[in-house]
């Protein structure tokens, strides 16, 4: 399908693209690797007025150690995070799920940011910058906020961040040699997650699991009474609200969190 007409501009500062947003208010839509935008233009979804494209403003763009810390620029694309040599030493979990992401045009064109803000609940990287415990900087007009990852994805494809608004960047711990696993599992090897889950040391975060990503937080209680992996795994599924659809029922996705909390725990302890 072919997307309603919209106004195109190309953003060249942060300052160009917040008054862009303060000026269009709910008209105006950010681009940044349009791999999840361009989707819902075309199905008309969202008609804005303007495309405010940040696809190419390079000072959103890397990734920085900082302290205890590592920075992301929220449109640095997934290609960089798997090849970021600071991310496989320090937070070696991000690469390897974006490696995950999609084929490898979505990964050249996706942006980190983007698939943060797009809040879809089947998506990798919400679920492990979840069990990573990451802050993620908004700018609006009210000046800049920092929110923690538990308050950021907050319904079904909704976020912290509002309509005048813009992600700037995500910062996560350094953990480097601290226990970590991801498991996914899809039915062809670049589709979104049926069910995934991710784990850090014993911080445990499931994706497609209810209508956000969300901490498997009886999993984690259980860990820290001393259960086992295996007994611990048994709680993935408490507190969670799956939908069903064509690829799962309910049922099937509580027995695939359990199995995939298990293996996730038992390879992150063999790290
Ligand atoms: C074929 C295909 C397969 C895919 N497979 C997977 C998969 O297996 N796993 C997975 O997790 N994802 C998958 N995706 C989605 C992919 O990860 C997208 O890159 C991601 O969802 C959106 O990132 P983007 O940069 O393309 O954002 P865009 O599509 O440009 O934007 C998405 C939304 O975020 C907003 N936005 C973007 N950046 C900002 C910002 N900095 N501040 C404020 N708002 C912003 C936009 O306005 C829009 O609402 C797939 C996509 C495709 C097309």
């Amino acid at each position: 399908m072919i997307p309603a007409p919209f106004s195109y501009v190309r953003a060249d500062s942060v300052d160009h693209v917040l008054s862009l947003l303060v000026e269009h208010g709910d008209e105006a839509k950010v681009l940044a690797g349009g791999q999840s935008l361009l989707p819902i233009l075309k199905m008309r979804l969202a008609r804005p007025e303007v495309v405010v494209d940040i696809s190419r403003l390079s000072e959103l763009a890397y990734v920085r150690v900082e302290g205890d810390e590592v920075a992301i620029g929220a449109a640095t694309r997934h290609r960089e995070v798997v090849d970021s040599a600071d991310l496989q030493r320090d937070v070696p979990l991000l690469p390897y799920v974006a490696s995950l992401v999609g084929d490898r045009q979505v990964r050249h064109r996706g942006t980190f940011g983007g698939s943060l803000v797009h809040g879809d609940p089947a998506a990798d990287l919400p679920a492990a910058v979840l069990a990573l415990g990451a802050t993620f900087v908004i700018q609006g007009p009210a000046g800049r906020r920092e929110v923690p990852a538990p308050e950021f994805f907050q319904d079904y494809f909704q976020t912290a961040v509002g309509e005048d608004e813009l992600l700037l960047e995500i910062r996560v711990p350094r953990v480097p040699g601290v226990g970590w696993a991801y498991e996914k599992f899809t039915r062809r090897a670049n589709d979104w997650a049926i069910v995934a889950v991710a784990a850090v040391d014993n911080r445990v975060a499931l994706a497609n699991m209810s209508m956000t990503p969300m901490r498997a937080v009886a999993v984690e209680a259980a860990l820290a009474g001393g259960a086992s992996a295996a007994q611990a795994a048994q709680a993935a599924a408490e507190g969670t609200s799956p939908v069903t659809d064509m690829h799962a029922d309910e049922e099937y996705r509580g027995h695939l969190a359990r199995v995939l909390t298990e293996r996730a725990l038992v390879t992150a302890a063999g790290r």
